[in-house]
């Protein structure tokens, strides 16, 4: 069942993006389960573009809890994400349906297809990144991108960004390509030192503020190809 609010690109064998106008969310299929990892803006019913990709169970995974990225989670019964994204999930609406706990460490068996959780805060307090070892994939969320992080609000902590891309770099022998929730798809590797060079130049106040594309509340920094949207505290 087609949803015109989504448009789905097959990557590869059992696994696709689902284009949301701004965001992206992927469906993973192994040989027992489905991993949809994030739900969207919530635009429409990505329930049912999602039953049309594959007859296995679906379970939820959200990188974090910003609104482009669990707009579609009512939909689905099993919605995993990390407890110390749980203060942003709910601030906005306590409600919400409620998410099991992941781990850092935690392996997602999709049956012939495993995720690991790695808890990467900075962007948000919980994000999530997801190493398939065996796929030398890494989907980061909202960490790693060619388009501008969003840096600012509650939440945002650059010197955590920091310290997680490091461990992410320093990871980066097991994965070949990086999955991004926003902007060009896929994201080489090597995008993420340009981040960890960029923040630390954001932080030291050498990069110069551009107005942003949009109408939010803060400045858009831009170095080498990467960059924030950030305002300096
Ligand atoms: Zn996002």
């Amino acid at each position: 069942m087609a949803d015109n609010a989504y448009q789905v690109i097959q990557i590869s064998e059992g696994q696709w993006r689902i284009e949301e106008g701004m965001v992206r969310s992927y469906l993973f299929e192994g040989a027992e389960k489905a991993l949809l990892v994030d739900t969207g803006f919530g635009g429409g019913d990505i329930r049912a573009v999602v039953s049309g990709l594959t007859k296995k169970p679906v379970m939820v995974v959200n990188t974090h809890a910003d609104g482009d990225h669990i707009g579609c989670n009512g939909q689905f019964d099993e919605i995993y994400m990390h407890p110390a994204e749980y203060a942003h999930y709910y601030k906005n609406d306590p409600n919400r349906p409620s998410p099991l706990p992941l781990q850092e460490g935690d392996v997602i068996d999709l049956g012939g297809r495993r995720f690991e959780v790695i808890l990467i805060p900075g962007h948000t307090t919980g994000s999530i990144a997801l190493l398939d070892r065996e796929g030398r994939i890494l989907v980061a969320g909202d960490s790693i991108s060619k388009v501008p992080v969003f840096m600012f609000g509650p939440f945002r902590n650059f010197q955590a960004y920091i310290f997680s891309l490091k461990r992410l770099s320093a990871m980066g022998d097991l994965f070949d390509t990086i999955y991004p929730s926003h902007g060009p798809f896929p994201v080489e590797k090597d995008t993420i030192d340009k981040l960890i060079a960029a923040a630390h130049s954001f932080l030291r106040g050498e990069i110069p503020a551009q107005t942003p594309p949009y109408d939010i509340p803060a400045k858009m920094y831009v170095t080498d190809g990467v960059g924030f949207f950030a305002n300096i505290e």
